[in-house]
Formats: structure tokens, sequence, C-alpha cells
């Protein structure tokens, strides 16, 4: 018997998945209507309503210059999915919530 878990995430990323980090879209419908799935390395799908595995995590799968990041308007702020509250990268609790 194999036991599988799949961790579910505390925080996601405070902007689009798609728009802003370039997180690939659905890899069933190839569509872009899609968001953090509840678990840790998967996505979700409005369209299909199915988690899916992203093809590349856009610009988390490279070095990340934040200056440059911060100059395009993307910040890496988290928001706690349970309690709402927003994360801001400068936040000394910052390094902690993740996922
Ligand atoms: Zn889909």
């Amino acid at each position: 018997m194999i036991l599988w878990f799949r961790r579910k995430r505390k925080f996601v990323y405070w902007q689009k998945p798609r728009e802003v980090y370039e997180i690939a879209g659905c890899s069933r419908c190839g569509g872009n209507n899609v968001t953090y799935s509840e678990y840790v390395d998967l996505m979700w799908c409005y369209d299909c309503k199915k988690e899916y595995k992203p093809e590349h995590w856009g610009i988390f799968d490279g070095p990340i210059l934040l200056e440059l990041t911060h100059m395009m308007g993307i910040w890496f702020h988290r928001r706690n999915i349970k309690t709402g509250e927003l994360i801001k990268e400068d936040d000394p609790r910052w390094k902690d919530t993740w996922p």
C-alpha cells in the first residue's frame, strides 16, 4: 500500500499567478483561467475544475532579481490563506511563510 500525502499550502503569493508571475496555464485545456491550488506544487484551473501540475513556474524557475521585479511592479508578498493576513517581503516573518 502506498500512502501519499499532498501537502496543503498555508500561504499563496499576493499577485496573480498567470498574469504577474507567468506560471504556466492549465496543462489540460491550455487555458489561463487559473489560480493557486490549495496544494503545494499544484495549480487550479477554473474551467476544468481540477488541479494541474504546471509545465513551468514562470519567474520562480529562474534566479530572481528583486530590484528588477520591483521596478516591474512584481512583489512577493504572501497572504495567509486562513486569516487573509498579508505578509510583506520586508516583514521578518516572511521567510517562515512558505508553503
Ligand atoms: Zn483547464
